[in-house]
């Protein structure tokens, strides 16, 4: 597996391109399949049991969806920004995603919230979505997204500043080892006007969490 480093050259810029997976850039579902028969195998399952027959090629299908965002590029949606005389806050809150956390293979979920100031340049509202949707969409942890959704604003967009807030449930501390449902991981990422402004900052924040 080859990855593409896209980074805007900026220090601190996080982001990676498109990763990859063979010479055809899709997903191995052979691979997969073999790998899962072999995770049943281990667990002392028959992988030839009629109920399991299908879930190899199943599971295929799920990693590639799931997986989808490292072979995009996250910056193909912000180059769809347009001038825009417009220059105090745009907010947009609870964008809902789902991720795979890498360490234990795990999805997590939640929602982003994603405040910019813009400087010329304005973004499509959907595409914060769709940003989002691409970074989720790879082995990831939450701390790297939030830095990463950051990061593509400022960099690619030029916003003036930028806030980011993500909360999810890991189903990695849910389900398994410490299990503690309901709990929520709460990180964000402060760039330019919102990093260096107590009042900008203050203001984002009580619009991501006033009345809802
Ligand atoms: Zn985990």
């Amino acid at each position: 597996m080859t990855t593409t480093s896209l980074a805007c050259g900026d220090a601190g810029c996080s982001i990676d391109g498109a990763a990859v997976t063979d010479a055809s850039g899709r997903v191995d579902h052979a691979r997969i399949e073999r790998a899962v028969r072999e995770i049943l195998a281990a667990v002392g399952e028959d992988p030839d049991r009629e109920g399991l027959l299908e879930t190899p090629a199943r599971v295929a299908r799920m990693y590639a969806e799931m997986f989808s965002g490292l072979r995009d590029d996250p910056r193909q949606h912000l180059g769809k920004a347009f001038t825009e005389k417009y220059d105090e806050l745009v907010l947009v809150r609870d964008i809902a995603f789902n991720s795979i956390c890498e360490h234990h293979l795990l999805p997590f979920m939640g929602h982003a919230h994603i405040g910019y100031i813009p400087n010329g340049r304005v973004l499509g509202l959907s595409k914060l979505a769709r940003v989002v949707e691409v970074v989720s969409h790879r082995p990831q942890v939450q701390e790297r997204m939030t830095e990463q959704i950051a990061d593509l604003l400022e960099c690619d967009l030029g916003a003036k500043g930028v806030a980011v807030v993500l909360e999810a449930s890991h189903t990695c501390m849910t389900i398994r080892g410490v299990r503690k449902p309901g709990s929520l991981c709460v990180t964000s990422a402060m760039k330019g006007l919102f990093r260096n402004n107590v009042s900008s900052r203050a203001e984002v924040m009580s619009l991501i969490y006033g009345k809802r």
